[in-house]
């Protein structure tokens, strides 16, 4: 239910309002893998557009945060602080996005960037807990407790079709904001609007419950700036649909591209309910969709943007 759920609330979203969007991405700090977030939207910035023209992908945070600049090529083992590895894939996944490129310096590969990174392309970044059914929390509570306390998005809100009383409103953070949500219809209701959090001060990151106390990190206002940005690559790259829908001749998605099995009469989830497990599976060509199209007809995503790669200097004399 809880994929069906985020799926309509994603796709409703994207006709109500120009974010970009995207589901279950990390959304901690210090412990990296305790927060898992539903939905993020990006709010475009001012300088929006200058991101969509480098690449419809995620551009690496590793080539973003080198000390790589466009006015001088650098040679990867000096520019970059990270181990080997993860330096080269993000080298070779930024040239193959075309945020750097490559030349020789003294008889060496180096690479600069393309383009400036544009800082101001993310306006603001809203956090969306979905939990359908408010009488199964799960660790709800848990979770809004780290989004409000580390305040890594500007907004949080928790998304439920339930019927939302004041006791299930005063049972959270103040600052979430809370959403009554009906998948089967799109209709959505404000409840309760969320507050800004306070993103450019440090945070408090709740690690732990012991018996007796809570363990905290503290992160870093440049912490939280780094991750900011790379939960907006992320979701920039990503997107909410699913990444590949069934071959099976029971999956007719509907207008906004939700995996609609015909055979159980619902939305499904590719991963997890289809297959060859599947019982009524019907092998076929998978559905004559295109899922980037639709996007980039929905959103502000450019899925074949121009680029910013010059043209190579040896290549100019063939022209
Ligand atoms: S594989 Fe099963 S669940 Fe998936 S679309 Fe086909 S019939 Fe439906």
């Amino acid at each position: 239910m809880e994929y069906s759920f985020e799926l309509a609330l994603c796709a409703t979203l994207e006709r109500e309002t120009d974010w970009i969007l995207a589901r279950q991405l990390g959304a901690a700090v210090a412990d990296p893998g305790q927060r898992v977030i539903d939905v993020v939207g990006v709010v475009p910035g001012p300088e929006f557009d200058a991101r969509a023209e480098i690449t419809a992908e995620t551009i690496p945070a590793a080539a973003i945060e080198a000390d790589v600049g466009v006015g001088r090529a650098r040679r990867p083992e000096t520019a970059f602080d990270c181990h080997p590895q993860r330096r080269e894939s993000a080298v070779e996944a930024a040239l193959d996005c075309g945020f750097f490129e490559r030349e020789r310096v003294d008889g060496h590969d180096a690479v600069r960037q393309t383009t400036r990174y544009p800082d101001d392309w993310v306006g603001e970044l809203v956090g969306i807990e979905n939990k359908p059914d408010l009488d199964r929390p799960g660790e709800l509570a848990r979770q809004l407790r780290i989004d409000a306390s580390l305040a890594l998005f500007d907004r949080v809100v928790l998304a439920t079709a339930s019927h939302v009383t004041r006791a299930h409103c005063n049972r959270l953070p103040d600052p979430v904001g809370v959403w009554e949500f009906d998948p089967e219809t799109g209709e959505r209701t404000v409840v309760r609007d969320p507050e800004q959090l306070p993103v450019d001060e440090p945070g408090i990151e709740p690690l732990g419950d012991a018996s007796d106390h809570t363990e905290v990190a503290v992160v870093e206002r440049r912490e939280k700036r780094r991750r900011r940005r790379r939960v907006a690559e992320r979701a920039y790259g990503k997107g909410w649909r699913p990444a590949q829908y069934p071959a099976c001749a029971h999956c007719v998605p509907d207008d906004d591209g939700l995996p609609y099995c015909t055979a159980f009469e619902r939305v499904v989830a590719p991963n997890e309910d289809c297959g060859e497990h599947c019982p009524r599976r019907d092998p076929a060509d998978p559905p004559d969709l295109d899922p980037h199209r639709l996007r980039a007809d929905r959103t502000p995503w450019v899925a074949e943007p121009s680029g910013t790669t010059r043209r190579q200097a040896g290549l100019d004399r063939f022209w």
